[in-house]
């Protein structure tokens, strides 16, 4: 595995206050590799590998806490990366809350109030598949609240997660940028393959449309919300694999950041002997 270029998930951070135009960032970046490179694959695995004993330390040493914000296109592939990047993973550390269209309930209550309650423990990873991000994306394409509302909405967002990160959350958010014409093909995909028509919503037509609205969401989104101890990071994801890998990497390198250990145990250990 000697010669693959080294994944640089940096490279891809949004940094605080600059300006985003998603028309001129890449969607289909392979890092100068190969899927079909047969070292890729043995990468892919030796990453995960790493994630899933790094997530065993994460829970062991049970003093952080990480959470991973998901938002995409439709199409966009949020399932597609929780599945490869946290295969294998223990299910006991790692939840996925997904954010749907909100109840009445939900709707009657501000629209950070069911978001808090998911945010990760100590020990845990938890993974937004949607995220409180939806309250400023199809709320403003579709004009859901008045822009009055939503426009304070990007100051809330980051006292919110600046009080998650003073209280010793970890937070890395993931944007993954697909092409049209990638989710043209996606699309079609489902549209042709029986077993992927439940993925499939007409609805998700009429969300094509306004392309260019998303666009400006998500823009204003990544400039708006990008901190330093809340980073976003637009992954190029027209390459599933290539997504998998940087994403993967990412999240390694957050954990190996945080110096993890086991910890000790209270008892005195030495001499115990396991009776017959
Ligand atoms: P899916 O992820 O395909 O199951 O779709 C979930 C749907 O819920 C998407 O159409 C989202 O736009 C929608 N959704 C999620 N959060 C909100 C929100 N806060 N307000 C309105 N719609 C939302
Ligand atoms: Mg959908």
């Amino acid at each position: 595995m000697a010669k693959l270029p080294s994944i640089d998930p940096d490279r891809y951070r949004v940094r605080p206050g600059s300006a985003v135009d998603l028309r001129r960032t890449a969607t289909d970046d392979n890092g100068g590799m190969k899927k079909s490179d047969p070292d890729v694959g043995a990468l892919a695995a030796s990453l995960n590998s790493r994630v899933e004993e790094l997530q065993e330390l994460l829970y062991a040493d049970g003093r952080h806490k990480v959470l991973v914000v998901l938002q995409a296109t439709d199409t966009g592939g949020k399932d597609g990366t929780i599945r490869h990047v946290f295969e294998g993973v223990n299910p006991q550390g790692v939840k996925v809350a997904s954010f749907k269209r909100p109840t009445e309930v939900e709707l009657a209550h501000d629209y950070l109030w069911r978001v808090h309650r998911h945010t990760p423990a100590s020990g845990e990873i938890v993974v937004f598949n949607r995220s409180h991000y939806e309250d400023v994306l199809v709320v403003r394409v579709h004009g859901l609240v008045p822009e009055k509302r939503w426009k304070k909405r990007y100051d809330h967002i980051r006292h919110f997660e600046q009080l998650l990160a003073d209280e010793g959350t970890t937070i890395v958010k993931l944007f993954l940028h697909i092409s049209k014409d990638e989710q043209k093909e996606r699309l079609q995909q489902r549209l042709d393959d029986p077993e992927k028509h439940w993925k499939f919503a007409l609805g998700d037509l009429d969300e094509r449309e306004h392309w260019d609205d998303y666009r400006a969401a998500f823009e204003a989104m990544l400039e708006q919300t990008s901190t330093e101890d809340a980073p976003w990071y637009v992954i190029p994801a027209d390459r599933k694999w290539y997504r998998n890998l940087v994403i993967s990497q990412l999240l390694i390198d957050t954990l190996e950041s945080l110096d993890l250990h086991h910890p000790e145990n209270e008892d005195n250990l030495e001499g115990v002997t396991i009776p017959d």
